[in-house]
C-alpha cells in the first residue's frame, strides 16, 4: 500500500492545472490533513478518491455542474461519501459533471466541458464526466458517481475504466441531488474490477471482493440480448463480438436471448426523466435553493427569474417533463411510459430465467468529438440506447473495458436485482478474457 499521504501528493502531481476541467473543487490542504489521520490498517486506505458535483460532502462546495447552484455549501455529507471516508479513502475534490446529470458526455455542465484523458479532443462521457476522467488521468483510484441512464457505464466505456450501476436501492441516495429518483442512485468507477468491488464492499457491506476470487468463464452462462448487437458502430461490434468468441472458447455459454421491448427503452426512458427532473427541479426556485431573481413582486415572477440559470438541456427537460404530465398529454406519454417499463422489466426477467448474466456493449459508439452531439439532443440521447435498460427493470449493470486499438470500448454486463456481486464475478471474467 502507498502511504495515504504520499498518495495524495502523487495524485495532486498527477493532476496538476487540471488540463481535462474534470474538477470542479480541489481540497488540497484537507486531503493532505485527511491522510495524515488514516488508519493505515483501513479497508480503503492509500486511496484517493473523486467525488461527482451531485454528492454532498459537508463544507464543501456542491454544484450540481450548474450556474444555479454556484457558491452553495453543502450542509451535510451524503451516507456514500461518509463510508468512503470512514473506510480510509481520502476525498481530493468535487468532479465535473453535466448539469443536474442530464447529459451523456459532460458538455452541459455550466463550468465547461471536460476532456477524454484519453483523447483530448474527445468527450469523456456523462453525465459522470469528471469522474472518468479523473481514474482515466491516473489521478485518483476511486471515484464515485451516479447512474440514472448511464452516467457512470458511458465514462467508464469512453474512458477505458470499470464501473458498475448497482440495483436500484442497494446504496443510499441520502445526499445524492435528485435528478430522476426512481431511476438513480449513487455509483463507483476505478481502473479495474476489483477497485470496484472494494468501493462496493465500503459502499454496501462486505461480499464483493470475496465474489472475485476464483471467478472463472467454464459454466458461466452469458445471455446475449439479440437486440443489443444491432445498429453499433463497427469498431465497436468488432472487439464485443471478438470478446463473446473468447468467452465461449473458454468455457462459458453463450445463449442468443431476446429483449422484444428494448426499442421502446430509449422513449420510455427519457419521458420517465423528464417527468421526474421537472417534479425535482422545483425546488430551484431562488428561495429554497439559488439566487431570487431581482423581481420580488411574487414568488413567481422571483422565482421565474431565478430559473434562468438553467442552462437549454435542463429547461428542455423541465418544459418536456411539465407537457407529458399535463393532465391532457400523460395517458399518451407518461401512463404509457410507465406501462413500457414495467413491460421491459418482465423482458429482462425473462431474458435472466435461464442464465447468470446478459452482456452486450455498453456503448453503441466509441467516445465522440467534443461539440459533436451537443446541439442535436435526439444524437446525444441515442447513445444511452444501451444503458436505460438496467435503470428502467432497476437491475445492477456494470461495464469493463476491453482490449483494443487505440479509443476505449466497454462491455456491459447485467444481472438480477440483488445480484450485484454475480455481475461484478462476471466483470471480472470479461476483463481477465478480454480485457
Ligand atoms: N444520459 C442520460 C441522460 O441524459 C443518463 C444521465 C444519467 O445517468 N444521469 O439522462
Amino acid at each position: 500500500m502507498t502511504h495515504p499521504v504520499e498518495a495524495v501528493e502523487r495524485a495532486l502531481e498527477a493532476l496538476g492545472a487540471d488540463p481535462w476541467n474534470a474538477f470542479l473543487h480541489v481540497d488540497a490542504e484537507g486531503a493532505r490533513e485527511r491522510a495524515r489521520r488514516v488508519d493505515p490498517a483501513a479497508p480503503l486506505a492509500g486511496v484517493v478518491a473523486s467525488v461527482k458535483d451531485n454528492l454532498a460532502w459537508r463544507g464543501h462546495p456542491m454544484t450540481c455542474g450548474s450556474r444555479h447552484l454556484a457558491g452553495y455549501v453543502a450542509p451535510y455529507t451524503a451516507t456514500v461519501v461518509a463510508r468512503l471516508e470512514a473506510a480510509g479513502a481520502v476525498i481530493l475534490g468535487k468532479t465535473n459533471m453535466d448539469e443536474f446529470a442530464a447529459g451523456s458526455s459532460g458538455e452541459t455542465s455550466a463550468f465547461g466541458p471536460t476532456r477524454n484523458p484519453r483523447a483530448p479532443d474527445r468527450v469523456p462521457g456523462g453525465s459522470s464526466s469528471g469522474a472518468g476522467a479523473s481514474v482515466a488521468a491516473g489521478v485518483v483510484g476511486l471515484a464515485l458517481g451516479s447512474d440514472t441512464g448511464g452516467s457512470i457505464r458511458c465514462p467508464a466505456s469512453f474512458c477505458g475504466a470499470a464501473a458498475l450501476k448497482p440495483t436500484w436501492g442497494l446504496l443510499s441516495r441520502h445526499g445524492l441531488a435528485d435528478l430522476a429518483m426512481s431511476l438513480e442512485g449513487p455509483a463507483p468507477l476505478a481502473p479495474d474490477v476489483a477497485g470496484v468491488a472494494r468501493a462496493m464492499d465500503a459502499l454496501s457491506g462486505p461480499g464483493f471482493s470475496e465474489a472475485l476470487e476464483g471467478a472463472a468463464p467454464e459454466g458461466l452462462r452469458v445471455g446475449v440480448p439479440r437486440e443489443f448487437l444491432e445498429g453499433l458502430a463497427p469498431d465497436v461490434e468488432r472487439p464485443v463480438r471478438d470478446a463473446l468468441r473468447k468467452l465461449e472458447s473458454r468455457g462459458a455459454r453463450l445463449v442468443e436471448v431476446g429483449l422484444p421491448s428494448a426499442r421502446h427503452a430509449l422513449a420510455a426512458y427519457y419521458v420517465l426523466n423528464y417527468a421526474e427532473l421537472a417534479s425535482a427541479m422545483m425546488r430551484y426556485d431562488g428561495l429554497r435553493y439559488g439566487e431570487p431573481g431581482p423581481e420580488n413582486e411574487s414568488y413567481e415572477a422571483s422565482s421565474a427569474q431565478a430559473r434562468a440559470a438553467f442552462g437549454p438541456e435542463v429547461k428542455r427537460r423541465i418544459l418536456l417533463g411539465t407537457f407529458v404530465t399535463s393532465r391532457e398529454e400523460r395517458g399518451r406519454w407518461h401512463d404509457a411510459a410507465v406501462r413500457a417499463r414495467a413491460a421491459l422489466a418482465r423482458d429482462v426477467e425473462r431474458a435472466l430465467a435461464g442464465v447468470d448474466v446478459l452482456a452486450g456493449p455498453t456503448m453503441p459508439v466509441r467516445a465522440f468529438r467534443l461539440g459533436e452531439r451537443v446541439d442535436d439532443p435526439r444524437a446525444m440521447y441515442a447513445a444511452d440506447v444501451l444503458t436505460v435498460l438496467a435503470n428502467l427493470a432497476r437491475v445492477p449493470a456494470g461495464s469493463v473495458p476491453l482490449r483494443v486499438e487505440g479509443l476505449p470500448v466497454g462491455f456491459q454486463v447485467m444481472g438480477r436485482a440483488g445480484e450485484d456481486a454475480g455481475v461484478l464475478r462476471a466483470m471480472r471474467v470479461v476483463e481477465e478474457v478480454a480485457g
